[in-house]
């Protein structure tokens, strides 16, 4: 049967990712990798000597096809990403849709990625929650948050180190100042750190902090 293998690599840690994860990648007869560069680091670690091809969102829709025919005449692939879980703000989402028309099965190994350590990170109400991945970075960011602001999950964000502090300043406007947030940054590396407070508490640490990393921002839902 013809399959595509979706594979969650470590989001910092070389050694968070499965026996099976590994074992898949050894077997598959090419990876599909979003920076071929990077993920060889993590392949040589392994061992791991299967041809590596670059899919990423510059030349997705221009491969799928091409891929989606390979699958169908017997090739067995892989799909990876820089970090984390594929289709999860990365490549993947196109392939997998493409690859179910095509009644190709899907298989998602299970594996890193960082919103979920960051929600049990975060200590806030994690039995229900909703992933908003990047707000967007201009036009619509205001608008997508007041939507967000009756949400009554807790809300998980991703957001990149220049952003942070405009995106922490933007939930006060909409959120208000007590609102409780939880930032977790280099997860999983060496300087991993958790700040957890109201939005006005946390604004203010990273307001005296040298911004470095990848951040996720956890939001308390709202009552
Ligand atoms: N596919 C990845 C996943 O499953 O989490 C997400 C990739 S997305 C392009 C990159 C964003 O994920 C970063 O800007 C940050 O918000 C978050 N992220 C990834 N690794 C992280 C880490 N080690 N610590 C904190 N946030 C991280």
């Amino acid at each position: 049967m013809n399959k595509i293998y979706i594979i969650p690599t470590p989001i910092g840690n070389l050694e968070d990712i499965t026996f099976r994860a590994i074992i898949t990648l050894k077997n598959v007869d090419c990876i599909l990798a979003e920076d071929t560069r990077k993920s060889k680091k993590l392949l040589n670690h392994y061992n791991i000597s299967t041809k590596i091809i670059s899919y990423h969102q510059y030349n997705e829709h221009q491969k799928l096809m091409k891929i989606i025919e390979n699958i169908k005449s017997g090739i067995n692939y892989a799909i990876i990403s820089d970090a984390g879980t594929p289709s999860i703000s990365d490549p993947g989402f196109l392939l997998v849709r493409e690859c179910i028309k095509n009644d190709i099965l899907v298989e998602t190994l299970p594996g890193p990625t960082a919103l979920i350590p960051a929600l049990v990170n975060s200590g806030l109400a994690s039995d229900r929650f909703v992933f908003e991945g990047f707000l967007p970075h201009k036009k619509g960011r205001l608008k997508r948050l007041l939507k967000l602001k009756a949400e009554e999950r807790t809300i998980v964000l991703y957001e990149s180190p220049h952003r942070l502090l405009k995106t922490l300043s933007s939930l006060i406007e909409i959120f208000g100042s007590g609102r409780k947030v939880s930032v977790s940054r280099e997860l999983t590396k060496i300087y991993e750190e958790t700040k957890r407070g109201t939005v006005k508490e946390v604004l203010d640490y990273f307001s005296r902090a040298k911004i470095k990393g990848e951040f996720v921002i956890v939001i308390e839902g709202g009552k």
